[in-house]
């Protein structure tokens, strides 16, 4: 199946688009607006810029949202994760304020949290949700990932390692966005099964 990512993020579309296959992600045409994330939840957000994309090109949409909950904060900045620091912050500035405002002493424990929406144009609507729980470290490490990465240690692997210490494969396999894509692409691959004509019997 052919998809439209709605997202500006070249970052994401690499990451999905390997994540998705045999689906296969285009990135979203030039000119195409996104509506602003002001929902409450990831879904809302998600959904939003999926159904803007779906509308403006007419071809099916995909688009998500994710961001890091921290237990210390209640949950935030959640849906407010890009934007934690002020409008137009930097990964770096975010990640600065995180480390600053969950207590040392304090429950550490962090989850990157997900929504990928898929939308076809005027139809289909789903959304799968995506969860990785991990551990704030003390210190940014790593070059890999991106904005909360540095200081995200997974649970699921034992060595310690942050998300940004990681390979891109070892990432994909446990991260929120891997788990909401597979999720995501098995569906629709159900999907097109189902709705496959049934092939004749045999001449
Ligand atoms: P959005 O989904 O583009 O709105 O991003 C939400 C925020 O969560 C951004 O600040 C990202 O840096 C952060 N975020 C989402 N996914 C990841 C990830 O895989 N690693 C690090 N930060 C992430």
């Amino acid at each position: 199946m052919r998809l439209v990512l709605a997202t500006r993020n070249e970052h994401k579309l690499r990451e999905l688009s390997g994540i998705m296959a045999p689906h296969e992600l285009e990135a979203l045409p030039e000119g195409v607006r996104l509506p602003p994330e002001t929902g409450t939840t990831f879904a809302d957000n998600a959904l939003g810029k999926a159904r803007a994309a779906a509308a403006a090109t007419g071809r099916p949409a995909v688009a998500d949202d994710s961001g890091i909950e921290a237990t210390a904060l209640g949950g935030g900045p959640g849906v407010w994760s890009a934007r934690y620091a002020g409008d137009g912050a930097s990964d770096e500035e975010n990640l600065a304020k995180l480390l600053s405002e969950v207590p040392e002493d304090g429950d550490r424990r962090v989850a990157y949290v997900c929504a990928l929406a898929y939308v076809e144009p005027g139809g289909r609507e789903e959304v799968v949700h995506g969860r990785c729980e991990g551990v704030l470290a003390r210190e940014p490490r790593g070059s890999g990932g991106f904005g909360y990465d540095p200081a995200f240690v997974p649970d699921d692997y034992p060595d310690g390692r942050t998300m940004a210490e990681l390979t891109p494969e070892e990432k994909d396999a446990i991260s929120h966005r891997g788990r909401a894509a597979r999720e995501l692409r098995d569906r629709l691959l159900r999907v097109e099964e189902a709705e496959r004509p049934a092939r004749g019997p045999l001449a």
